[in-house]
């Protein structure tokens, strides 16, 4: 199909994002996969910067209809896409403002920005036989990762266990069948559907349960699968990559060997900042989506429990440099894409952190720096 590339507004100039490559495109094509899960093509201009990354990871999204951005995984291996084009795969949610944007109606022709390619769960370099565990739309970066492998003929055998409520969430698996027969011929390749809610009377012959339940009883704990030097890639909603890592790591596989990505949304907890360890490299804001998601404040205006109400922002004409003051993350601006976290090399970014912002100049006050 011939695609008319309308031009966008300009990026942002104030949005450092020199990190990452901005790719300005069309959305040429949706597909439903499911009820409730929607194939989400895009061609990118081909005037604009290539967006190639590498399987498993992730781009942010964004249109001129939406307030904000928001992060998808790139749903095939990049070297079997089309040049210039990139597939999502998109979970409605309920109130949703982007799957409820793209589900109701034809979004073909649409303008859209990618930024990308962000994330660290890529394959790695080893020969050990790998776990994948995905849930609902976290099927795109496995489904990446393993086509990516496959092509690769890889020398290493790999399970699949997918969980999803029911036979209608199931997507994909002619796919996943082609993987298989793809798959280096000297290894197995096992998928396994997993399913949570189907109905008992359906005839459903294959696995039940949670998937990551499933997989303790089915797999650990008679020793069908050796734990000890294989690596888990975990992908999908936050509650089943934490219960994933939990059996793994009770299990006895070293939390190094385990790779994930959750993909967090707008009631996750945001990404805190721990002060102490920051070293002003500056990485988080080359990278950030959003114009005041990380902000250089200059004071806080805490609550009477030390929760920060407010903050001051860093003003070249009245207050000292960042070097005194704080790099910090308004939550009600971020998206919770985890672009930050991944990017800093002092892993002084995480949504589990549970400190309070410190001033480089311990300047922790509600009145203006002199
Ligand atoms: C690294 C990364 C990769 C991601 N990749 C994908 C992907 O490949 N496919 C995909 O579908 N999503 C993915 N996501 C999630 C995606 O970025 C959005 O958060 C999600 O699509 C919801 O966006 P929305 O605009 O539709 O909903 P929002 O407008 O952001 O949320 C609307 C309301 O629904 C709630 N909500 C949002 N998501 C959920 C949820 N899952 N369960 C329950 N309540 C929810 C919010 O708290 C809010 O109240 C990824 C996230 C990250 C961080
Ligand atoms: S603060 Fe971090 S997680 Fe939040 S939007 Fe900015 S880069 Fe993404
Ligand atoms: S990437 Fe990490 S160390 Fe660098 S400025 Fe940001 S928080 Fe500080």
């Amino acid at each position: 199909m011939s695609v008319q590339f309308r031009s966008l507004p300009a990026a942002d100039p104030r949005i450092q994002n020199s990190r990452v490559r901005v790719s300005q495109g069309v959305i040429t094509g949706t597909r439903k996969l499911t009820y409730d899960t929607m194939e989400l093509v895009v061609q990118c201009d081909p005037a604009s910067a290539p967006l190639s990354g590498t399987a498993g990871q992730y781009a942010i999204l964004a249109t001129p209809s939406l307030s904000k951005p928001r992060a998808y995984s790139f749903a095939m291996a990049p070297e079997n896409e089309e040049a210039g084009r990139h597939t999502f795969f998109v979970k409605l949610i309920h109130g949703g403002e982007f799957s409820g944007w793209l589900f109701r109606a034809d979004r073909t022709g649409e303008p859209i920005t990618l930024t990308g390619p962000l994330g660290q769960f890529v394959l790695d370099s080893s020969a050990d036989p790998m776990v994948c565990i995905a849930g609902g739309s976290g099927m795109s970066a496995i489904k990446a990762i393993l086509e990516h492998a496959a092509n690769r003929s890889v020398k290493r055998d790999a399970l699949f266990l997918y969980g999803a409520r029911t036979q209608a969430d199931l997507y994909c698996q002619d796919e996943i069948e082609s993987i298989k027969r793809k798959w280096n011929a000297d290894y197995r390749f096992d998928c396994v559907n997993v399913l949570s809610m189907e109905p008992k009377d359906s005839g459903w012959a294959g696995a039940r349960g949670l998937v990551t339940e499933y997989f303790e009883s089915a797999y650990l704990r008679d020793g069908k699968f050796g734990i000890g030097n294989s690596r888990a890639y975990l992908c999908g909603p936050p509650p089943m990559v934490d219960a994933a890592v939990s059996v793994l790591v009770d299990s006895g596989m070293a939390p190094g060997r385990i790779h994930y990505d959750k993909f967090e949304d707008a009631s996750s907890p945001a990404p805190v900042i721990d002060n102490s360890k920051c070293v002003l490299c500056d990485e988080c804001l080359l990278v950030k989506p959003i114009q005041n998601c990380i902000v250089e404040a200059s004071g806080f205006v805490l609550d009477k429990n030390d929760g920060v109400e407010g903050y001051l922002r860093v003003n070249p004409a009245r207050t000292s440099g960042l070097y005194y003051n704080s790099l910090y993350i308004d939550e009600d601006e971020c998206i919770r894409c985890l672009a930050c976290v991944h990017q800093c090399p002092t892993n002084a970014i995480s949504p589990s952190n549970s400190v309070n912002p410190a001033m480089l100049r311990n300047m922790r006050t509600g009145a203006p720096p002199a």
